[in-house]
């Protein structure tokens, strides 16, 4: 049998209807660029992340760079985040001028562990005669960038208690996470809400995947919002005038027309891979493999959220992980590795002056983190097949 690591096929069987009637009517408007479908479909996010504004953008990448720019973060300021992220969290600061500061992962989870953005800020970092918080090198830190990867919540309530006490911005990377819910406070809240600003990428592989690039900006404010519409826009109010510099960070209407579309299902697929999850714990746990591999943590499982986790991947962990994958790849079951490398160890990165042991927690997470097949359509059969080929390679 052959396993891919995602299938899109049955997904599109189930909405080529809708979708080629919302594709059509597009055409048969020719409005392509910021029109009723954007608009549209940004209340639609609103309304499901119980977001007060919606800023429908090009890509997750181009949803972080405009949230940098448009709270002012520039050469001189430093952002806190993870190494253990796609590369687009990291490039996105340093591509405004900030320098990235990374604090290592809680390993069980994979996300940033609280206690070591306090250790980052505590170690390199100092209040300065203004009460800001500036590093040796003294750029001043401005925000944290909290990833939720893999479909799970960051600790935001940790997160949230360390913003304030150092008086920095909380702008979370939500491109892996639309829909999942952390209990935040004293209410449930959803990913991307919880800060300043959050952000989604609607990238084909992403929970609900466009076709083609595209992104969402979410945020309380309205000022906020109101300088993020400008800066999507070449930083243009009104037309031909431009205050500040900005971009062409436009979503399409076709795509904006195709999102609205999946949206709908977005709960019914998330639960449907919340299912497989459960599925593979079980048959992991049946096959006498639960002590060998690592399973995925779901630290809110307990707290009564739907969306606890929305597995945007199912990923397991071992010492001998290239070997698992090698022996997987024979039986035609297809894996992926996120991510190989820390950021901190990135090439392009060397300048900020990291090295190999930095981050011990990502460094190790790099070495034995392996991604299972999981999308909502998924066979039990299939599934079967995988942890029978696992189950194989421990035996
Ligand atoms: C996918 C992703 C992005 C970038 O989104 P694009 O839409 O591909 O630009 C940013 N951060 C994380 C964590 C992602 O997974």
């Amino acid at each position: 049998m052959r396993v891919p690591l995602l299938d899109l096929s049955e997904q599109y069987r189930s909405l080529s209807e809708p979708l080629h009637e919302a594709i059509e009517a597009v055409l048969a408007g020719h409005r392509f660029i910021l029109g009723p479908q954007v608009e549209a479909f940004e209340k639609a996010i609103c309304a499901y992340c119980k977001a007060p504004y919606a800023i429908g953008v090009s890509s997750g990448t181009d949803a972080l760079l405009a949230i940098l720019m448009a709270l002012g973060v520039r050469p001189g300021d430093a952002v806190i985040t993870t190494p253990y992220t796609f590369f687009a969290t990291a490039g996105c600061v340093a591509r405004t001028g900030a320098k990235p500061l990374f604090a290592d992962i809680d390993p069980l989870t994979y996300n940033i562990r609280p206690s070591a953005i306090q250790e980052c800020l505590e170690r390199n970092c100092q209040r300065d005669s203004s009460g800001e918080w500036k590093t040796r090198r003294g750029e001043k830190v401005r925000a944290i960038v909290p990833v939720h990867l893999f479909g799970l919540c960051c600790e935001m309530n940790a997160i949230h208690e360390i913003s304030e006490h150092y008086g920095l911005d909380v702008i979370e990377d939500a491109a892996q996470a639309i829909g999942a819910e952390y209990p935040f406070g004293e209410t449930a809240a959803k990913a991307g809400t919880m800060g300043e600003a959050g952000c989604f990428s609607f990238y084909p592989s992403k929970n609900l995947g466009a076709a083609g690039d595209a992104g969402m900006i979410v945020c309380r404010g309205d000022k906020l919002a109101r300088e993020l519409r400008i800066f999507r826009q070449h930083g243009m109010e009104p037309r031909y005038y431009h205050r500040v510099i900005g971009g062409n960070f436009r979503l399409d209407e076709i795509q904006a027309a195709i999102l609205s579309v999946k949206l709908s299902c977005l709960d019914r697929w998330s639960a449907a891979r919340r299912a497989a999850a459960d599925f593979y714990r079980g048959e992991f746990q049946r096959a006498g493999l639960a002590k060998k591999i690592t399973l995925p943590a779901e630290p809110y499982r307990d707290s009564g959220l739907t969306n606890h986790h929305i597995y945007h991947q199912y990923v397991i962990r071992t010492p001998i992980r290239d070997a698992l994958r090698g022996h997987l790849a024979k039986r035609e079951i297809e894996t992926a590795i996120y991510y190989p490398l820390g950021l901190h160890e990135q090439e392009c990165f060397a300048y900020l002056g990291y090295k190999k042991g930095d981050f011990p927690a990502t460094e190790q997470a790099a070495r034995e983190a392996l991604a299972l097949p999981i999308y909502p359509e998924l066979s039990r059969e299939a599934q079967q097949y995988v942890v029978g080929a696992i189950s194989e390679f421990f035996n």
